[in-house]
């Protein structure tokens, strides 16, 4: 590619021939106000936020559609380009209903950002401003609120070039115009929840999270989705210790901008209220008790059998961290077995060529590389096992068939083994811990703690250390 010098306010630098002069200026920590313009989509040139000033040019310019050239001189803070912001953010606001207290998008809204930083001024406008529908259900969780769209078509776009869809589009013209499906349909596609992240306004609004919290009391946690083997990067909303939203983080060498919606109400199960304690079962079924009780229940479980006949399934859907805890304390304690794994594996899993992987577990690859067996393969020597988060339905009916017994399940939430696990000792969800999942490409990426533990969950390596005590203990005894 070739390089050239340009000049932005008086700095000069040096990017790549023809880069616009949105990203130029990002280059200097610079931002060329925009609401059309988004990095990873086409760029539209509609909103006109970003005209500049370029010497030897005629006119002002847009900022996302010029590209650098040798020499150029670019001018973004003069009184004319301020004056000309001023004028298009009046432009924008002459419809906008303002109704900001009760908008979702309040605090990360950039009419507001932008009103505070250019505009400042009260409306001169008298007339009645064009009225339309604020409550549109387009679909998969999206609401449009009519009143409020600047037309960017950011949305549009993003169903066209992210999801390949043509679902949205633009009707009407001048201030009528909006944004709509076709008539009878609404948006279906799987990554419709980007149209919400790309929207610079309160447009476009995600069901699942509207109302439930200001956005300025949210904190946010680096994280990766652990819906699939793709292993979206994505940022946690978390307040309350609870998680109220996720968002894709860009990765140009993941997910690039975007996540699918699969993976963003993937969190549900983290606040789930009836999140595990310890448990055990007794001839009531299976009760909650103290995790005194509960190593008790399995010190008396594990003495009916030999060290030569327990093994484990290691599961991927933890962490490489606690994976290799799991394997590490099953080797050392018991070892002359192989040790298996299950994984998550439902019937008809959904993929597509963009980003949804038909392999639902975000770390099948670290799995791979630790020369596990699958239950499948299980062998008849195999009298009782420890179980890391759970089992597929198939894998289940094997340990059922082979009279296999779980004596301890490693679990964050209910499961479909729990009238089987003789002990039940919680785990914490990806939200609650830090750790690393690693992707179908081999990609090691990390993931930060955004909650503290929820219910009585600990890691699996805390749970090892007083499961190592209850083995030696029985050792001593016999
Ligand atoms: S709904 Fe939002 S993203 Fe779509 S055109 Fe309107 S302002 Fe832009
Ligand atoms: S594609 Fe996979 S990793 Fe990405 S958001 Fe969807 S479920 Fe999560």
């Amino acid at each position: 590619m070739t390089k050239v010098k340009i000049t932005i306010d008086g700095h000069d630098l040096e990017v790549e021939q023809g880069t616009n002069l949105i990203e130029a200026a990002r280059q200097l920590g610079k931002t060329i106000p925009h609401y059309c313009y988004h990095p990873g989509l086409p760029p539209d040139g509609n909103c006109r936020m970003c005209l500049v000033q370029v010497e030897k040019m005629p006119k002002p310019v847009i900022g996302c559609r010029t590209g650098a050239t040798e020499g150029m001189v670019v001018h973004t803070q003069s009184d004319e380009v301020k004056k000309m912001r001023q004028s298009i953010m009046e432009f924008l606001l002459i419809n906008h209903p303002l109704d900001c207290p009760t908008c979702d998008q309040a605090g990360e809204c950039r009419l507001q950002d932008y009103y505070m930083d250019y505009d400042r001024i009260p409306s001169r406008y008298q007339e009645q401003k064009v009225h339309k529908d604020k409550m549109v259900d387009l679909g998969a969780g999206v609401m449009l609120d009519e009143e409020r769209c600047i037309v960017c078509t950011r949305c549009v776009r993003v169903c066209q070039e992210v999801a390949k869809s043509e679902e949205l589009f633009v009707q009407e013209r001048g201030n009528h115009s909006m944004v709509a499906t076709f008539p009878g349909k609404k948006m279906t596609n799987p990554y419709a929840g980007n149209t919400v992240d790309v929207c610079p306004v309160g447009a476009l609004t995600s069901k699942d999270f509207r109302y439930k919290k200001r956005v300025w009391f949210l904190s946010a946690a680096d994280s990766v989705c652990q819906g699939c083997s793709r292993g979206c990067n994505i940022s946690v909303h978390h307040a309350d210790n609870r998680v109220y939203r996720l968002k894709p983080r860009h990765n140009p060498e993941v997910n690039d901008y975007w996540m699918c919606d699969y993976g963003r109400i993937d969190y549900k199960f983290v606040n789930d209220g009836r999140r595990l304690k310890p448990h055990f079962k007794t001839d009531a079924g299976l009760q909650e008790d103290s995790y005194q009780n509960a190593f008790a229940h399995l010190q008396s479980v594990l003495q009916n059998y030999s060290a030569d006949q327990i093994t484990g399934i290691a599961s991927a859907q933890e962490s490489n961290e606690e994976i290799n805890a799991f394997v590490d304390f099953i080797k050392s304690n018991f070892g002359s077995l192989p040790i298996y794994f299950s994984k998550n594996n439902p019937e008809n899993p959904y993929e597509d060529d963009i980003l949804i992987k038909a392999d639902k577990n975000p770390n099948s690859a670290h799995i791979a590389s630790k020369n596990l067996k699958p239950v499948s393969e299980i062998s008849g020597g195999v009298k009782a096992v420890f179980v890391q988060r759970n089992l597929s339905a198939q894998d289940a009916q094997v340990l059922k068939d082979k009279g296999i017994q779980i004596v301890a399940l490693f679990a964050t939430n209910e499961t479909n083994l729990d009238n089987l696990a003789e002990v039940i000792l919680p785990i914490p969800t990806f939200a609650e811990q830090n750790g690393h999942f690693t992707n179908f490409e081999g990609k090691v990426q990390g993931f930060t703690k955004a909650l503290k533990p929820r219910g009585e969950s600990r890691l699996f390596a805390e749970h090892a250390e007083d499961i190592k005590a209850l083995l030696s203990s029985i050792k001593k005894a016999s």
